[in-house]
């Protein structure tokens, strides 16, 4: 594989440099770069205005393999996560099979590591078939070749406080933390959206933020008990960053998550009941949106994670009651980013890269994704065009579904090429390998 000498980008949106690549790593910087004997015969990127970032890490992606192969595959997906400037995601174990066995997830890493577009780690249910009734082998999985460190029945809530008490301790063995979908069962039956002025008026049952909040006080509760390690997924209320505001302060350790949608989009689109916008947990009001992103630039909210959820037509673009609740979130998530805390001053571009990249990186367990842009770090990047902006359309996405919430939206930044260990895996908008 020959080096890569990316002139003149500027990582982190401060000064300009050169970087060069080779053998999987930044080599060189600056002046350095250049005269590199490995620069004579290296492929030259001109990154002149564009900012570069270490490649993001999603925490929370669906790829729907094995099952559900007419939704999303490790491959569509994968495409997708490189278009949209990603070098790893953690594949949600919603599969069917449910990834709730080491023979699973390592089906999953197997088929990421082949796909070779990003590095794909498989997340293992909590319970066997994420029925919530009895643990699965997580020791098995963390041993398995996926190394799995990330648990969660995610769409569902592990509700039962014995089980999640369970959970907490047994993960403390291998350092892993239990990613909890925060969704009280019993207060969210038959729920539709959020529970509101909105909720009253188009007839639809609601879902209350209490229901997300109760779940999170609970588990940050029982993992200072148990002194273990708990995420919160898909953060999406005021009241939630209150209840984690407090629990970091007294010391609980704790991390959460929200998702781009969530951080855009409020409960007013369920006016015209198109599904596109039912998600679970549902968009929710105006200042729940301007508390998440607060919560985010103060760090009460460690990461942006997509919740990217693929789903097939027929399972999407159906009455409002029976359409399957997700959005697509690969490909849109860094622009949402940048429209929503970038321009508006809330975050810089080093904030974009903690909330993106290395604070996700962490928390999952990875020690060569989210590292510096610098000589000896992992040349794993991402080139941005801050000043460029798109239209978005569900059917350009390379996922094998359309739902995006951002249909017809013009989005700020674009991703101009992604590489992963020194490999560009996607460029001016086609995956590698297309
Ligand atoms: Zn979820």
């Amino acid at each position: 594989m020959t080096a890569v000498l990316i002139r003149g980008a500027a990582p982190y949106g401060e000064e300009p440099l050169d970087l060069l690549l080779s053998g999987g790593v930044i080599v060189a910087t600056g002046a350095a770069a250049s005269t590199d004997p490995l620069a004579a015969d290296a492929e030259i990127v001109d990154g002149a205005g564009l900012v570069v970032l270490p490649g993001l890490v999603d925490l929370h992606t669906h790829l729907r393999e094995p099952g559900r192969e007419d939704a999303e595959t490790v491959a569509s997906g994968s495409a997708a996560a490189a278009l949209g400037g990603y070098t790893a995601v953690f594949a949600m174990p919603n599969t069917d099979p449910t990834a709730d066995t080491a023979g699973v997830v390592e089906q999953v890493f197997r088929l990421g590591r082949d796909v070779g577009l990003v590095d794909v780690f498989p997340i293992g249910a909590v319970t066997v078939g994420r029925k919530g009734e009895r643990l699965a082998e997580l020791a098995a999985m963390a041993t398995s070749a996926a190394r799995v460190r990330v648990f969660s029945d995610d769409g569902d809530c592990v509700s039962d406080a014995l089980l999640m008490r369970r959970a907490l301790e047994y993960v403390k063995a291998f350092d892993g933390v239990i990613a909890q979908h925060a969704q009280e069962p019993r207060l969210t039956q038959g729920a539709q959206m959020h529970e509101g002025e909105v909720s009253a008026r188009l007839g639809l049952t609601g879902w209350p933020a209490v229901a997300e909040e109760a779940i999170i006080a609970r588990d940050c509760l029982l993992t200072d008990h148990v002194g273990s390690r708990l995420h919160v997924c898909h953060l999406s209320t005021a009241g939630s960053v209150e209840v984690v505001a407090a629990a970091k302060k007294r010391g609980t350790i704790v991390t959460a998550e929200v998702t781009p949608h969530h951080l855009l989009l409020t409960d007013e689109r369920a006016v015209g009941y198109d599904p596109v916008f039912k998600v679970n947990p549902p968009l929710r009001t105006a200042a729940d949106v301007a508390a998440l992103r607060q919560a985010l630039a103060d760090g009460v909210i460690d990461i942006v994670a997509t919740d990217h959820a693929p789903h097939a037509s027929q399972d999407k673009e159906t009455e409002w009651d029976n359409a399957s609740p997700g959005m697509l979130g690969l490909q849109t998530a860094l622009s949402v980013v940048i429209a929503t805390m970038l321009q508006p001053g809330l975050l810089d571009w080093r904030g974009v890269a903690r909330v993106m990249s290395e604070a996700p990186a962490r928390i999952g367990g990875l020690t060569d994704h989210g590292r510096p842009v610098a000589v000896g770090e992992p040349a794993n990047l991402v080139l941005i065009d801050p000043t460029a902006s798109w239209t978005v359309s569900g059917d350009a996405l390379a996922s094998l579904s359309s739902n995006t919430p951002f249909e017809g939206m013009e989005l700020p930044g674009r991703v101009v090429a992604t590489y992963l260990r020194g490999r560009c895996t996607a460029a001016a908008g086609v995956p590698a390998g297309s």
